[in-house]
């Protein structure tokens, strides 16, 4: 017999494998001897109220098997001397849409500019702790991309729950715990995630595809508007059936060779502002009303928006990636910037809770970057990041400011323990940032603290700059097709291609990618 069920329990019974199969016993007043198997589909926490509680779907099977697998099944199949197509960058772009050509009989050949997860975590500690930066090995470039040292949150705001469902059936395949399959806010963990990559890698290689690390694309093939192939900085060629290009929000690089080979490009909106890191015990006391959040209930997180006015245009500031229990890392690609992003291990236990505090800019904010053309977005974002490098030093130490004392445009005389490792400089934050977003970030404060009460205090501070939010660049495709718009053969792809934001739906971007080129192969 199978039934159905939708309760609401405390979170002591909702965390407690045990305590959930007594619950369900005794309300479905099974016996001792009744077997039953208990499958978990959602659940997620509900703290509007004082008393918590967790909302559970679940599927109870007494007396008889579940019959319920997933639907994902590593494909079994050999590509290697399949037609090639070319990926390039490895991150969840490239990494989902290689798995989607091996499942359609492609033998996909991936390049990616930075080194396997292992070697990269050397050039990731060295830029921690001695401030070089590798521009071809760092927190956004490298096996398994940006989202490989992250939080690795897998929300999105699409609703396509099947192909959602799919992306996360894969990742847990590859090692994601089967929590990711049921929570409402799913994340992994950046401690996590390294192996999770490493066996898509091993599924990918098995299949027969090519991995090329340390190798960056420099330049593409192009024969009347069909794309051929690349060439890569050792002067190799390699040519395939299409080039899907996955190469993220950071490869700056990629964007000025488009430009520079005339394939169309143009600006688009992105999000720019600070990370602000708070206690999390503050965040678990204000979001779960207690004085202790206990041992079940996980580092609990927030999402704020106010809308702010600005030489009477409105927009809106907003939390951006949320990292619980989390780590500010320092995410410049090259010398000379300061970026800063959040990460969190599986567990989220550390003491800070970090989120970025944003504001979207667009064409207005970068007119005085017109000249640059297609590029205004970029040069306004890499200006931001080189200006707040010059004043907090010429270093990785990051520009930063207690809350309270950026409300009151003073420059803080000490600054706070933060997690973010390199160290920071207490400046004014005004001068790093552009006027109108400073402007609207301090609204946005003011009204943060009074929907959080102490939120904006000088207990928590802002470091900069939050800039990498998504990709300053459109390359624009066919709707239809996914090919480029004047170029046959190129499937811009995933964040960098302004596609995609977040693991999952650069993950659903690659894959649909793949389809399209398999589709106009065939
Ligand atoms: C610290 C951090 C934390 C994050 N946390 C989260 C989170 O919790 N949840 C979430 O959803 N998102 C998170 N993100 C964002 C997420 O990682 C990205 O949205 C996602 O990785 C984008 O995927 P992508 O495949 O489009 O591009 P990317 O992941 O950026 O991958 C692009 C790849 O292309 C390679 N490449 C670039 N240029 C070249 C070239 N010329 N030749 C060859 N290879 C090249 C790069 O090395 C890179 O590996 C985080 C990002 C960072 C930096």
């Amino acid at each position: 017999m199978k039934k159905e069920l939708q309760i609401i329990v405390p979170p002591e019974i909702a965390f407690n494998e045990v305590k959930l199969h007594l619950y369900i016993q005794k309300i479905l007043q099974l016996s001792e001897n009744d077997n039953f198997v208990l499958n978990l589909k959602r659940r997620s926490i509900d703290a509007r109220s004082r008393e918590i509680k967790v909302n559970l779907s679940l599927n109870v099977y007494v007396n008889e098997l579940s019959n319920e697998q997933l639907l994902y099944e590593i494909p079994k199949i050999d590509v290697s001397k399949s037609p090639c197509a070319i990926i390039v960058g490895m991150g969840p772009a490239g990494l989902f849409a290689a798995l989607k050509l091996v499942e359609q009989g492609i033998k996909p050949i991936i390049i990616e500019r930075g080194k396997n997860v292992k070697d990269r975590r050397r050039d990731l500690a060295a830029l921690n702790k001695m401030h070089i930066v590798n521009p071809e090995s760092n927190y956004c470039f490298g096996e398994g991309g940006a989202g490989t040292y992250s939080d690795g949150k897998l929300y999105t705001r699409s609703h396509k729950r099947g192909d959602i469902q799919r992306i996360l059936e894969i990742l847990n395949i590859h090692g994601a715990p089967n929590d990711i399959l049921v929570d409402a806010h799913p994340h992994i963990g950046t401690n996590k995630l390294p192996k999770l990559i490493e066996n898509i890698r091993k599924t990918l290689l098995d299949s027969g595809a090519e991995i090329h690390f340390n190798t960056k694309v420099t330049d593409f093939i192009v024969e009347k508007n069909q794309m051929k192939g690349v060439i890569t900085a050792d002067n190799r060629e390699f040519l395939g059936i299409g080039v899907i290009l996955a190469t993220g929000h950071s490869a700056r690089d990629i964007f000025y060779l488009l430009e520079k080979k005339k394939i169309k490009i143009e600006s688009k909106p992105f999000a720019l502002g600070v990370r602000a890191e708070h206690q999390q015990k503050f965040i678990d006391q204000v979001q779960y009303h207690c004085e202790n959040r206990g041992e079940f209930l996980p580092p609990s997180s927030y999402s704020l928006v106010q809308q702010t006015e600005f030489e009477g245009k409105e927009k809106g500031v907003f939390s951006f990636c949320m990292c619980p229990g989390g780590i500010i890392a320092p995410c410049a690609t090259e010398t000379g910037e300061i970026v800063v992003n959040g990460w969190s291990p599986s567990k989220r236990n550390n003491a800070f809770a970090n989120s970025g505090i944003v504001v979207a800019v667009d064409e207005s904010d970068w007119k005085d970057f017109s000249s640059f053309g297609n590029l205004a977005a970029l040069e306004y974002q890499k200006s931001v990041e080189k200006n707040a490098c010059i004043l907090a030093g010429n270093t990785q130490k990051a520009p930063a400011q207690k809350i309270e004392d950026f409300m009151n445009s003073k420059i803080s005389s000490s600054l706070l323990d933060c997690s973010y490792t390199p160290g920071l400089t207490s400046i004014d934050m005004k001068a790093v940032l552009p006027l109108p977003v400073y402007s609207r970030l301090k609204a946005g404060f003011k009204a943060f603290n009074q929907k959080i009460k102490g939120y904006s205090s000088n207990e928590a501070q802002i470091i900069g700059v939050e800039s990498r939010t998504s990709s300053p660049v459109r390359i624009p495709r066919n709707k239809e097709t996914y090919e480029h718009i004047e170029i046959k053969g190129l499937f811009p792809c995933g964040e960098g291609a302004g596609y995609a934001g977040g693991i999952v739906s650069a993950a659903m971007d690659g894959e649909k990618c793949a389809d399209y080129l398999v589709k106009l192969y065939k």
